[in-house]
């Protein structure tokens, strides 16, 4: 048999685990289970009694009074029956293990530590403060209280407070598990009060609703409240029950909770009016009427209580498994985790540069259009045109104009023109760079194990970048000295197999004069053209070995061996702050974490108690 003690201290202790753990139901972004749990809310206008009617549920007093609003930050109550003759005492949650006796204060601890949360400021605070009861003279139950609606600001609150006392209300009473208990004064109109309009609104069937009726001792003479509590003037699905709790006069002179319960119980058994109802009326009569239904709603509702915390455990543990589980703190499994990282990461760009995952193709685009384009495009014509070559024989001559052949003239405007192939074998180590890097960066970014580690991934990206430079320095100077290699040597063969201008000629005087003729510097023209045109072939092909064998192939074998030689120096406060997290997903880490460990708390204790049945 689970026994009523033994379901509604399954909740209240699954209820202290939330708010130990911070779910406190409402905005945050992890599932709750908070909001699964019944729990009874008091609600009611300003001074309508809801104080009264809490303490006199407990038998104790201990709740702040005073004029305005005086409770800005709900109160979660939990109601601990203990074995007769023990003695009562309680307990507040940010105060664990001290042991309240004197009830005046526990009241004066809930007023600094509203203070503590609001400031002086007469703000209120949608975070709870826990107390727990434990007495004989209580039944086991959890309430809370909230804040007493109002209609106006006063002196030194902000315009905003009568909504927000509303609108906090309304988020603990808008639960579709909170039991709300309804507070409304007898002497005023049932069709003013704020208590039924805030919970009709919320609770239009009136199944979590139970309507409290105080001060009926206040009414005027002749009159009664017979219509409302009989269910006439306003009709709820659970019977009202009627209150008669101290009067100022009587919390003035002391009068003790044991008095005022039996006059309580005296005004209905001998009251005219409500005489045949005096079984269903009083504090006594409300606390026991609610613990019942209290259990009846949580067996009604631990099923699904139960796969709503299989469903958030799975659902968790999926997130916590996304979001990497948190790094060691020694030093040497932090090596090794960085040096898995950077592997990863190699791994991943060596996937873009041989196959596998596209951009590697980019480089084989360099050598096949960009190179070949940026060679037919040098201004060889120019360079090589009648006017220019004229020019620069007749210059490399001097005074005295050649005799046979123009040696001098041929060395100037093959040299000349040579130094063109610079600028092609320059762009290409460049852009060959650019699309390594981009490589890179790509890289970085599909290496899902290193999203959370924004750090050491800025460390890699300028590491390899760094080493990229470094290659790109190297295949600068291999290229450039390729084109050097072309002028510093001349390949003498092409020359030779020249046909010769004086046998070509076969006229002797002809020749000579032709020697400084238009045709001669054209011929000139063209040879070096020619010339020219087989070096562009040769670099054409020479420049991509270069450049893949300075830069390609570097970038494949050694991109992160400055970075390993680095890191192995690192000591443990440098190796972690590489593994420096993301804040927001550290903190995220942290609170899945924390909320895991409450759904398996609250697994245990659900567990505990079937096992008991
Ligand atoms: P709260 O603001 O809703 O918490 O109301 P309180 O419990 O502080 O009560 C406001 C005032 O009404 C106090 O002076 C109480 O003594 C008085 N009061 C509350 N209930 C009754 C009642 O049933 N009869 C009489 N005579 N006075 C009551
Ligand atoms: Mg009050």
């Amino acid at each position: 048999m689970t026994t009523m003690e033994s379901l509604i201290g399954l909740v209240n202790r699954i209820q202290r685990a939330c708010t130990v753990l911070g779910d406190y139901g409402g905005d945050s972004a992890l599932p709750t289970l908070w909001e699964a749990l019944p729990s009874v809310a008091v609600v009611g206008g300003q001074s309508s009694g809801k104080s009264s009617v809490l303490e006199s549920i407990v038998g104790r007093d201990f709740l702040p009074r005073g004029s305005g609003i005086v409770t800005r930050r709900p109160l979660v109550l939990q109601l601990h029956k203990t074995e007769e003759g023990l003695q009562e005492y309680a307990e507040f949650l940010h105060l664990p293990k001290r042991r309240f006796t004197d009830f005046s204060m526990v009241r004066k601890e809930i007023q600094d530590e509203t203070d503590r949360m609001t400031g002086r400021t007469k703000q209120i605070s949608p975070v709870p403060i826990h107390l727990s009861i434990y007495s004989p003279n209580v039944v086991n139950l959890t309430l809370i209280d909230l804040p007493g609606l109002t209609k106006v600001a006063v002196e030194g609150q902000p315009e905003s407070i009568v909504q927000d006392i509303e609108n906090m209300v309304r988020s603990y009473i808008e639960k579709p598990n909170c039991i709300i208990l309804a507070i409304s004064p007898a002497n005023q109109d049932i069709a003013t009060s704020d208590a039924m309009k805030l919970s009709r609104e919320v609770d239009p069937t009136g199944e979590r609703t139970f309507g409290v009726l105080t001060k009926l001792d206040l009414m005027d003479k002749g009159t009664n409240a017979l219509d409302v509590l009989e269910g006439r003037s306003y009709r709820l699905l659970h019977p009202w029950v009627g209150i008669v709790n101290r009067s100022q006069a009587d919390i003035n002179k002391n009068v003790d909770m044991i008095a005022a319960r039996r006059r309580e119980r005296e005004f209905f058994a001998t009251s005219p009016d409500y005489g045949h109802l005096s079984s269903k009326m009083g504090s006594e009569y409300l606390a026991k009427l609610l613990s019942k239904h209290l259990e009846a709603v949580i067996r009604a509702r631990i099923p699904s209580i139960t796969s709503l915390i299989n469903k958030s455990i799975d659902e968790l543990e999926g997130e916590l498994d996304h979001l990497g589980r948190p790094i060691a703190i020694d030093a040497g499994a932090q090596l090794y985790t960085i040096l898995e990282l950077c592997r990863a990461f190699d791994r991943i760009f060596k996937e873009h540069l041989e196959g596998g995952r596209p951009g590697g193709d980019r480089i084989y685009g360099v050598f096949d259009n960009q190179l070949p384009s940026a060679l037919r495009k040098l201004p060889f014509d120019r360079h090589l045109s009648l006017q220019n070559v004229r020019k620069v024989i007749s210059e490399a001559d001097g005074y005295q104009p050649h005799l046979i052949a123009p040696e001098q003239g041929y060395r100037r405007l093959i040299d000349s023109s040579l130094n063109y192939f610079r600028g092609p074998a320059e762009a290409s180590v460049d852009a060959v760079h650019f699309v390594l890097k981009e490589l890179v960066r790509r890289s970085i970014g599909e290496t899902k194990e290193l999203r959370r580690f924004p750090t050491l991934q800025a460390e890699l990206a300028a590491a390899s970048n760094e080493a990229l430079e470094r290659f790109r320095e190297d295949s600068k100077k291999t290229t450039l000295r390729l084109v050097e290699m072309e002028s510093s040597y001349l390949t003498v063969d092409f020359f030779r197999k020249l046909p010769q201008e004086v046998e070509k000629g076969g006229n002797p005087s002809a020749s000579a004069a032709d020697r400084y003729g238009e045709g001669h510097f054209r011929r000139i023209g063209s040879n070096v053209s020619q010339y020219v045109a087989m070096v562009s072939e040769t670099l054409k092909n020479s420049i991509p070995k270069a450049v893949v064998h300075c830069q390609v192939r570097e970038a494949k074998r050694s991109l992160l061996d400055h970075f390993y030689t680095q890191v192995g120096k690192k000591e443990g406060k440098q190796l972690s702050q590489l593994l420096d997290e993301d804040p927001a997903l550290m903190e995220r880490r942290q609170q899945c974490a924390k909320r895991l460990e409450l759904y398996k708390s609250a697994r245990d204790e659900i567990d505990s108690v079937s096992w008991s049945r």
